[in-house]
């Protein structure tokens, strides 16, 4: 096996064939060519295009100008389409099969919704033209924004936030400038056991210490140990709901009230909005802020770190302090609020966020209409559920149904069966099924969190269903081989993830 310069293998020969067949002769597989790196591939010398040299010129850059070759690979257009769309097969992405991650809500992304952002009114747009010719994509925006204020029941909304994690830092910096107005340093934000990673690491990020709410037993946020931890230090405390054990938090009014009375803060984590649109109000629920994942709920293609949008709704208690830029209406049209005016804690983008993502989501609302999407979070929570049933008498459910959302099992029906959670997962890709959510929330040992949306037929669900008790019944049967060098039918085994994370090599640098 030949290694590139980064240590990892490549060229033909990267490519393994399965135990006891043979060996291919180009070290390509089954239609699948082996795929080295752009770099390996293309030289300097050659190029899809042809360029007059170029004739003497007097360079102005002041010493500043390049004096080598820029040292990217040049490529014929054919190879170049071919390198890309080799590796695209190797990719997993909703379009090909059931995506179960949880807390991601990966669903289907309706055709339609590209065709609308592609519009050359809206695609073809630029931040910086004037307001008078943009009127259409600044109407957009506000009826985004009047949707979301209506589905939420919330009468303000933040449109600029990035993504979910961002929306968490623009709902919390509005709270500190709401303490900061009324002259209260308070230090402190809780969050539950259960929370999402970003949850701490936003109020940590905005300065203040966390602290953690236990859970009970029924995987709810324990209210008495909320009650004996909110006092007067207690800027804010973070809740997801629906949780992401799945649940939804039944005592959320009590716990509105607990944290109102302390004089703190309610931002809910709006990330599974999912499973209770057109069911329930966060407004009603006592929320003073929240982020709504736009790229989990109102569809828009997500993962792989691509484009996500992150509104924040805010109650009458935050309005005020909400960022800028907005969308103002009057007689003569539209227009941005571009300056900080009276208490807004000010501006967190170069622009108004992100387009292409808010004509996603509207196209989304607009075809489902307010009944379709209430419909979508019934099917959300019932595929759910079918997923729950038919697994419970062969998986370890962490708690009593019915769940939202996301059905959550543990490794308890792995245990002494030398099966871990992530062999279970590895061996799922053998099974053609990207893995669910292994490992999180950290309430429960070895979690693996399951989210099939409203996306999954039944045939779709049943098949998925039957690979998974397969495993199950495998593991159980003491088939560790089948799960300790789990994936076999994958272009590479498992992966040193953690060195990956720590030490990503992100450059490519000439070998010898
Ligand atoms: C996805 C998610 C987030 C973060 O949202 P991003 O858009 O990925 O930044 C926060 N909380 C929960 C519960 C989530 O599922």
């Amino acid at each position: 096996m030949s290694m590139n310069t980064q240590g990892r293998p490549t060229g033909v020969e990267g490519v393994e064939t399965q135990p006891g067949q043979f060996e291919s002769f180009s070290g390509h597989v089954g239609l699948r060519l082996a795929e080295p790196l752009i770099f390996e591939l293309g030289s300097t010398d050659t190029t899809g295009v042809d360029v007059p040299e170029v004739e003497d010129f007097d360079m102005c850059l002041g010493g500043l100008e390049r004096k080598s070759e820029i040292g990217c690979p040049g490529l014929s257009e054919p190879d170049t389409v071919r390198h890309y769309t080799r590796l695209s097969r190797r990719n997993y992405g909703i379009d090909m099969g059931v995506f179960p991650l949880g807390s991601c809500t990966m669903k289907h992304n309706p055709r339609l919704n590209e065709k609308m952002a592609r519009l050359p009114g809206f695609g073809d747009i630029h931040p910086l033209q004037p307001q008078s010719t943009v009127q259409g994509a600044l109407g957009l925006i506000d009826e985004l924004a009047t949707w979301l204020m209506t589905l939420t029941g919330m009468p303000a909304v933040a449109m600029s936030p990035k993504a979910g994690a961002h929306g968490e830092l623009c709902g919390v910096m509005a709270i500190r400038a709401a303490l900061e107005a009324r002259g209260d340093a308070r230090e402190i934000v809780l969050c539950p056991e259960s929370a999402h990673g970003t949850n701490p690491a936003t109020a940590a990020f905005c300065g203040y210490k966390v602290k953690s709410i236990p859970a009970k037993e029924n995987g709810r946020v324990d209210i008495e140990a909320l009650k004996a931890a909110l006092d007067d230090t207690v800027a804010a405390v973070m809740i997801t709901n629906p949780n992401t054990c799945g649940l939804f938090e039944t005592e959320i009014r009590e716990i509105a009230d607990e944290i109102h009375k302390a004089g703190a803060f309610f931002y809910a984590d709006g990330a599974n909005f999912n499973a209770i649109v057109g069911k329930a109000r966060p407004g009603d629920l006592g929320v003073d802020a929240m982020h709504i994942n736009l790229h989990k709920t109102f569809s828009t293609p997500h993962g792989g770190g691509g484009p996500g949008s992150g509104p924040v709704v805010f109650s009458d208690a935050l309005k005020d302090f909400a960022p800028v830029p907005y969308v103002v209406k009057d007689a003569e049209g539209f227009h941005l609020v571009e300056n900080k005016e009276g208490k807004s804690f000010g501006r967190m983008v170069a622009f108004h966020g992100q387009m292409g993502m808010y004509v996603r989501a509207l196209s989304y609302m607009l075809s489902h209409g307010s009944d379709g999407l209430k419909q979508a979070s019934e099917d959300a929570v019932l595929n759910a559920n079918y997923v729950l049933a038919s697994l419970k008498d062969v998986m370890t459910p962490s708690f009593d149904g019915p769940c939202m959302h996301e059905a959550l099992f543990d490794d308890r029906f792995l245990k002494d069966t030398g099966v871990t959670t992530l062999d279970f997962a590895k061996a799922m890709i053998d099974e053609g099924y990207h893995p669910m959510t292994m490992y999180f929330p950290l309430v429960v040992h070895g979690a693996m969190l399951i989210e099939p949306t409203e996306s999954e037929s039944k045939a779709n669900m049943d098949q998925f269903i039957r690979s998974m008790r397969g495993l199950a019944a495998a593991a159980k049967a003491g088939e560790v081989a089948r799960f300790e060098g789990a994936p076999y039918h994958a272009p590479w085994k498992r992966l040193d993830e953690t060195q990956a994370a720590r030490k990503p090599v992100l450059r490519w640098e000439a070998g010898e």
